[in-house]
């Protein structure tokens, strides 16, 4: 089993208030030119990526699954109770379209499976997107996370993600 050592993320997309305390921390800024890491290729995700790709930032993606929007796998047969428009990034629209994707009609209920091959899957093929992704690598903290302080010097000490 291959681990991969995350020392000093560069930012953190799922908590901005982390990344200012852990920016604050760091008086020299040196993580200025690091990638940022988003770990989970659900919509979250996928959406963080395609938001810093159309800005030209550098990132990776790592998704404990199989392939994208893994946990969506698990309830494909239930339709979304929100229609196609609220379920699409703009963002990833934008780059979709870029690549000749059509968007579906932003009224109809998806099901999970449809949300992951109209969209989710298709995202996670463009080149913009697919160079980045690493599937079947489960992150995890080295140390117990007994409060946000404790989060924030687990991540900032080191961080693993497991491939196997
Ligand atoms: C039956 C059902 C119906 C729903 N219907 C709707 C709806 O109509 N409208 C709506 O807005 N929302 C709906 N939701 C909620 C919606 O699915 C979630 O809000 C959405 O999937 C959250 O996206 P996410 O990317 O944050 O998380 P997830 O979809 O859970 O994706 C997280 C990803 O991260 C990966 N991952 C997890 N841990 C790690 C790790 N340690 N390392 C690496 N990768 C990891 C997982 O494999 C997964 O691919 C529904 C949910 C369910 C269960």
């Amino acid at each position: 089993m291959k681990n991969i050592e995350l020392k000093q993320p560069s930012s953190c997309c799922a908590a901005p208030a982390i990344e200012q305390d852990i920016m604050k921390q760091q008086p020299n800024n040196n993580f200025k030119n690091k990638p940022v890491v988003i770990i989970g290729a659900g919509p979250i995700g996928l959406a963080a990526a395609a938001n810093l790709a159309e800005r030209g930032e550098d990132f990776i993606l790592l998704e404990s699954g199989t392939h994208v929007g893994h946990n969506i796998s698990d309830w494909g047969h239930v339709r979304l109770f929100s229609p196609w428009q609220y379920n699409i990034d703009k963002a990833a629209a934008r780059l979709l379209s870029k690549h000749g994707w059509v968007a579906p009609s932003p009224d109809a209920l998806p099901t999970g499976q449809e949300l992951l091959e109209k969209y989710l899957l298709p995202l996670s093929e463009l080149p913009e997107i697919k160079s980045k992704l690493i599937l079947n690598t489960k992150c995890s903290s080295d140390q117990p996370k007994r409060h946000r302080q404790n989060e924030i010097r687990a991540s900032r000490k080191q961080s693993f993600c497991d491939l196997y």
